[in-house]
C-alpha cells in the first residue's frame, strides 16, 4: 500500500525533516499500483531498506498514458500557451530551490552522493535546466519559406504528444530536470519512470509539480522495473516518443521495441569510456586535479567519467606519482560528512560489478596501482582505484566500469594518442590538456565524442548541447537542440491565388 515516507535528517551538514506519499504519480494524484505490490529503497551508505514505494506495472503505465493523452487534448499541449508552459515551469523552479536542501538530502540518502555535491551540482544544475527551459517555452518558432508569389509556406514546430521517459540511478534529480525541461517547455505531456533504485527525489518532485500548478495528466510518474514498467513504455503505441538514458545495453531494447511496436521517435543517452589526454606541455597540478574531477566525480558512477587517462611518455612518471598522491586524499566516506568527496557505489549490484571489473583487470594481467579494494565494513564504498600497465584489448579499458576505477595509460606523440582515445565503440566525451592552443584543438576536433573538454573535465550547462557520437547515443540534451527532440516540424502550405 502506497504510504508516507518520512525522515528526519540530524546530519552535520543538514537538519530537517522530509515526508512525503511514495505512490505513483498519475493524474494529479498519488496512488497505489494497480497490484498493490512495493518496491524496497536502500541506502547504500549501509545497505539497510529506508523505503517502501508502489510498484507500478504495465497496467498502470497504460492508465498514465490514457491521462496524458487527455491533458495533452484538453489542458496542455496547444492548449497551454508558450507563456502559461513557462510561467508553471518557473513556478516549478521556485519551489524547487525553496526546497533545494532536503532536495539535496534525499538525493545523498537515496543515492550515496554527498549532501555538498548534491546541493552544488545536482539540485543546482537542475533549477538552472528547469529555468534555462522556462526561458524557452514561449519562444518556440517556426520558419516562413519563401516559394513563389502566390503561396505562403511556414512551419510549425508541435509538441510529439505525449512522451514516455525512463532514467537511471545516477543523477536521479538532474536527470528528471533535463527530460522534463525541453518536453514541458515545448507542450508534450510526459509519463516518467525513474531508477528502481533511486525514486525518491522523482516522487518528491511530483508534489512540487503539482504544487507548481501543472494540469493533471501532464506529467505522471511510474516509479516500477526497467522489464516490467521500462518496457511497458518502449513498447507502447500510444505513446509517440522515448527518451531514455542509461546503458547501451538496455538503450539497445529501447530502440528495438520501439521499431517493433509504433515506431516512435527515440533519443538515447548511453555509457562512455571518455578519454582524458594529457600532453607533456599541460599545466601539470591543474591536469592532476582535473584528472582526478574526471574519474573520481560521483564515485565514477557518471556517463562522462574520463576513465581512460593518457599521459604523454615525458611526464607519464611525475603525472602518476601525483595523481596518485592525489587520489589517496580524497576522502571516501558518509555522505553528510562535511569532508566526505567519494560516498557508497549505489547499490550491492553496482558494487559488486565494479570489483568483478577489478577482478578481470588483475586477472588479464594489469598492474593495481593503488586501491582495488572495500572501503569499510558496512555499506558499498570502493577506494578510488588505479590501473596501469594495461593493454587496449583488456575489458577494464574498453568496458564502461562506472566506478571509481581509472587505467593510466602512456602514449608517445598526438597520431598514437588519437588512434588509442578513438578505439572505442563510445564516442560520449573526451578531454584534452595542453598550454599549446593548436595542439589542444587539433586534438579536441580529432576525437570522436560529442563533447570534447579542453583544460577542464565534466563541464556541463543548461545550454550547452550534451550526448554522444557511436554508441554514446542518439540526439542531443539540453540548450536549443533539445528542443527538437521534442517538436515535430509541420509545414503550411497556403494558397494565395494559384489557379488550378
Ligand atoms: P540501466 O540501463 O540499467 O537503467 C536505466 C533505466 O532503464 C532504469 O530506469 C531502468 O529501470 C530502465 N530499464 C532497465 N531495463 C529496461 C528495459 N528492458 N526496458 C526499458 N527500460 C529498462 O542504466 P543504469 O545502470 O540505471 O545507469 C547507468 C548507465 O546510464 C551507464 O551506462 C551510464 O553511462 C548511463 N548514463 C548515461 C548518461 C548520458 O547522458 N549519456 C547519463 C547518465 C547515465
Amino acid at each position: 500500500m502506497a504510504t508516507i515516507f518520512t525522515h528526519e535528517f540530524n546530519t552535520p551538514v543538514y537538519k530537517g525533516k522530509t515526508s512525503f506519499n511514495t505512490g505513483l504519480y498519475i493524474n494529479g494524484k498519488f496512488v497505489e499500483g494497480s497490484d498493490k505490490t512495493t518496491i524496497d529503497v536502500t541506502n547504500p551508505a549501509t545497505g539497510k531498506v529506508i523505503a517502501k514505494i508502489a510498484e507500478a506495472t504495465a497496467k498502470d503505465v497504460d492508465i498514465a498514458v490514457t491521462a496524458a493523452h487527455k491533458a495533452f487534448e484538453t489542458t496542455w499541449g496547444l492548449n497551454a500557451g508558450g507563456a502559461e508552459r513557462s510561467r508553471l515551469l518557473l513556478k516549478l523552479a521556485l519551489l524547487m530551490e525553496e526546497h533545494q536542501q532536503e532536495l539535496a538530502a534525499i538525493e545523498a540518502l537515496d543515492n550515496g552522493k554527498t549532501f555538498t555535491w548534491a546541493m552544488d551540482l545536482d539540485t543546482t544544475f537542475a533549477i538552472d535546466t528547469i529555468r534555462y527551459y522556462a526561458g524557452w517555452a514561449d519562444k518556440i518558432h517556426g520558419q516562413v519559406q519563401e516559394t513563389d508569389e502566390k503561396k505562403l509556406s511556414y512551419t510549425r514546430h508541435e509538441p510529439i504528444g505525449v512522451v514516455g521517459q525512463i532514467i537511471p540511478w545516477n543523477f536521479p534529480l538532474l536527470m528528471m530536470s533535463w527530460k522534463l525541461g525541453p518536453a514541458l517547455a515545448t507542450g508534450n505531456c510526459v509519463v516518467l519512470k525513474p531508477s528502481e533504485f533511486t525514486p525518491l527525489t522523482a516522487i518528491r518532485m511530483c508534489e512540487l509539480i503539482d504544487r507548481a500548478g501543472f494540469p493533471a495528466g501532464t506529467v505522471n510518474l511510474v516509479t516500477g522495473y526497467g522489464n516490467t514498467v521500462g518496457a511497458a513504455i518502449s513498447s507502447h503505441m500510444k505513446i509517440d516518443k522515448v527518451a531514455f538514458t542509461g546503458s547501451t545495453l538496455v538503450g539497445r531494447k529501447i530502440m528495438e521495441a520501439a521499431a517493433k511496436s509504433n515506431l516512435k521517435d527515440i533519443t538515447l543517452e548511453l555509457g562512455g569510456k571518455s578519454p582524458n589526454i594529457i600532453f607533456n606541455d599541460a599545466d601539470l597540478e591543474q591536469a592532476v586535479n582535473w584528472a582526478a574531477h574526471g574519474i573520481y566525480w560521483n564515485h565514477g558512477q557518471a556517463c562522462s567519467a574520463g576513465s581512460r587517462i593518457f599521459v604523454q611518455s615525458g611526464i607519464y612518471d611525475e603525472f602518476l606519482e601525483k595523481f596518485t598522491e592525489k587520489s589517496r586524499s580524497l576522502k571516501v566516506g558518509d555522505p553528510f560528512d562535511v569532508d566526505s568527496y567519494q560516498g557508497p557505489q549505489v547499490s550491492k549490484n553496482q558494487y559488486d560489478r565494479i570489483m568483478d571489473y577489478i577482478q578481470s583487470g588483475k586477472d588479464q594481467g594489469a598492474t593495481v596501482h593503488l586501491g582495488g579494494d572495500r572501503n569499510g565494513t558496512e555499506g558499498y564504498y570502493i577506494n578510488p582505484t588505479i590501473f596501469t600497465n594495461t593493454t587496449p584489448d583488456m575489458k577494464i579499458v574498453q568496458e564502461e566500469i562506472f566506478g571509481p576505477v581509472g587505467v593510466v595509460i602512456k602514449f608517445e606523440d598526438e597520431d598514437d594518442v588519437i588512434r588509442q582515445a578513438n578505439d572505442t565503440v563510445f564516442g560520449l566525451a573526451a578531454a584534452v590538456f595542453s598550454q599549446n592552443i593548436n595542439r589542444a584543438l587539433n586534438t579536441a576536433h580529432r576525437l570522436k565524442a560529442g563533447t570534447a573538454w579542453v583544460n577542464c573535465v565534466n563541464q556541463l550547462h543548461a545550454n550547452v548541447p550534451f550526448g554522444g557520437f557511436k554508441q554514446s547515443g542518439i540526439g542531443r540534451e539540453l540548450g536549443e537542440y533539445a528542443l527538437h527532440n521534442y517538436t515535430a516540424v509541420k509545414s503550411v502550405q497556403v494558397n494565395l491565388g494559384h489557379v488550378m
